[in-house]
């Protein structure tokens, strides 16, 4: 069969699928789903660009209120690392660098996303879309998963060689901010999105898993990756609301200290495994020292705590530099 005859054939297979579907009883997202993979007429296409699209979407689209938080004054007394605030420039030259990425590795792999889904039995093109009953529990193993895939991978991206040539790009900037969630060598970018993937192709083992879902997990996955290096803590962060959840809090802590904090949504792997023990010191010792200041001004309190983060932020350096040569710290 030539490459035109088999789309054709893909294209026809796939609209006889829709053939006894009551459109009226679908809702308007629904009707313009189907629309959309009508008028592009090929399925890998039209999810191809549709995921391509969306990541980019809802990347920069996240990032926007961060680049204007960064740019407003008012919000510097919830800045984690206070003094360190991105240029425009820096903004700049980690957005050019996180587009190369998108367009040299992600649109590939985005590309390629469908053949491998719609193999393991993925519903894509396929109306309506499942329930929210069913779509949780797939959402929470998706992020579990993630959750621990990165613990492992992150730390291994730590050792030696991997981070001398890999994992350093990410680590350029000790105070992140929202555009930096992805700026990463396009090893890592594989590395560590396989995390993200491989939940979904995972759960098509197990359950009937529909794309949209997996739309659903990647920008509750984007939202957590581009707010965990937002570099600020507000009250009404998640982290204050569950205490399990990771957060800037927690994420701003290991591009400081270049160590410990190595999980992504939860805390909890850290916990059992010990690797916040450095990130838990730190924080008691800022608790300690407020509460041997109670009569101290505002300023005093700041500089008490910016002389903790560069003692932490030296250290970091020192462990980064062990890392580098192959020293475990
Ligand atoms: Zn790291
Ligand atoms: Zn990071």
């Amino acid at each position: 069969m030539s490459f035109h005859n088999s789309t054709a054939a893909v294209a026809s297979s796939f609209i006889d699928a829709y053939t006894g579907t009551d459109f009226s009883s679908l809702s308007w997202l629904e009707q313009q789903w189907v629309a959309w993979y009508v008028w592009v007429g090929n399925p890998i296409i039209a999810t191809g660009l549709m995921s391509f699209l969306m990541h980019e979407l809802v990347y920069f689209g996240r990032c926007v209120p961060w680049i204007i938080i960064d740019s407003m004054p008012y919000f510097r007394k919830w800045k984690l690392q206070a003094g360190k605030v991105p240029s425009a420039a820096e903004q700049w030259e980690c957005t050019k660098q996180v587009l190369f990425t998108h367009f040299t590795v992600e649109l590939p792999l985005i590309w390629l996303f469908h053949p491998t889904a719609e193999g393991l039995g993925m519903h894509t093109y396929h109306v309506p879309f499942p329930t929210v009953k069913t779509m949780i529990p797939q959402l929470l193993f998706f992020f579990v998963f993630e959750d621990f895939f990165h613990f492992c991978a992150h730390q291994a991206l730590h050792i030696g060689p991997l981070y001398k040539h890999i994992h350093k790009i990410h680590h350029k900037y000790s105070a992140p901010f929202g555009l930096a969630a992805e700026y990463a060598h396009p090893a890592e970018v594989f590395i560590l999105g396989a995390g993200t993937i491989c939940g979904p192709l995972l759960a098509c083992f197990f359950t009937q898993l529909h794309i949209v879902t997996v739309y659903l997990w990647i920008t509750l996955r984007l939202f957590q990756a581009i707010d965990a290096h937002s570099g600020y803590d507000f009250p009404w962060s998640l982290h204050n609301i569950i205490p399990f959840w990771s957060g800037a809090e927690h994420h701003d802590f290991h591009h400081m200290a270049f160590v410990n904090n190595y999980s992504t949504s939860f805390r909890w792997w850290d916990r059992i495994c010990g690797t916040d023990k450095k990130y838990q010191e730190y924080r008691a010792k800022i608790q300690a020292s407020k509460n041997a200041m109670k009569n101290a001004s505002k300023e005093q309190v700041k500089a008490m705590e910016a002389k903790l983060m560069a003692e932490v932020e030296a250290e970091g350096i020192r462990a980064e530099k062990a890392a580098e040569v192959g020293k475990v710290e």
